[in-house]
């Protein structure tokens, strides 16, 4: 059948307005895959930064009534502090001389009309998975990207989602040359070699489906 639903316009805007690194045909990828698995239970993304990936997965959740858990500390990864190459000036907050990025998610949010279909929990990820219990129907991992995190992410999470549930990993780059790409790639690579397969890549986003009998 053909499937004729598209993201509602003023979601689409206000994702496309977002600070961040989800560009949109990614994003359309994620949206989609929401909306496919939202009726099944909780979306949950690792590393929110000013909410894009948030609106995306939010608005695909919204159409069958569902949510997204939006896990985020909002301190910034390495390499968003003062002084590193993805610094954003807007995002300084004096109190600690780092940056906060809850302010300018919350404001996305609100932005797109999701407050109802986003939940955030400001903390560290690892700290989170030490109490989470509940089955996942989604998963996007998108936090820090240094080696040893991303597999705490993937150790901590990927086991949460149901099986035919799916499981998606940002910045995916075939050949990892920087330090930075090593965690994303190593943790897809995780995942094919557990109970996860292939089910839809777009550019460096990678969704895989965890198997039924998992
Ligand atoms: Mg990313």
């Amino acid at each position: 059948m053909l499937d004729l639903t598209v993201m509602p316009e003023q979601r689409r805007r206000a994702a496309a307005a977002a600070r961040g690194w989800m560009p949109e045909e990614q994003g359309l990828a994620l949206y989609d895959a929401a909306r496919e698995q939202a009726d099944r239970g909780l979306v949950l993304e690792i590393g929110s930064y000013c909410g894009k990936s948030a609106v995306y997965l939010a608005s695909g959740a919204a159409e069958t009534g569902g949510v997204v858990v939006a896990i985020d500390h909002h301190r910034g990864s390495s390499e968003h502090q003062p002084g590193e190459y993805t610094h954003d000036p807007d995002l300084f907050d004096p109190v600690t001389g780092g940056i906060d990025t809850l302010p300018g998610f919350r404001a996305t949010i609100a932005e797109a009309g999701l407050e109802d279909h986003v939940v955030p929990v400001v903390g560290p990820s690892a700290t989170v998975a030490t109490w989470w219990r509940s089955p996942l129907a989604m998963l996007l991992i998108d936090g820090s990207h240094h080696l040893q995190d991303a597999v705490a992410d993937f150790n901590g999470w990927a086991h949460w989602v149901m099986p035919g549930g799916l499981l998606a990993i940002h910045d995916i780059y075939p050949a990892p040359r920087e330090r930075w790409q090593e965690g994303p790639h190593h943790i897809y690579r995780l995942a094919l070699s557990g109970d996860f397969s292939p089910y839809r890549a777009v550019d460096t986003l990678r969704i895989l489906r965890r198997a039924e009998h998992a």
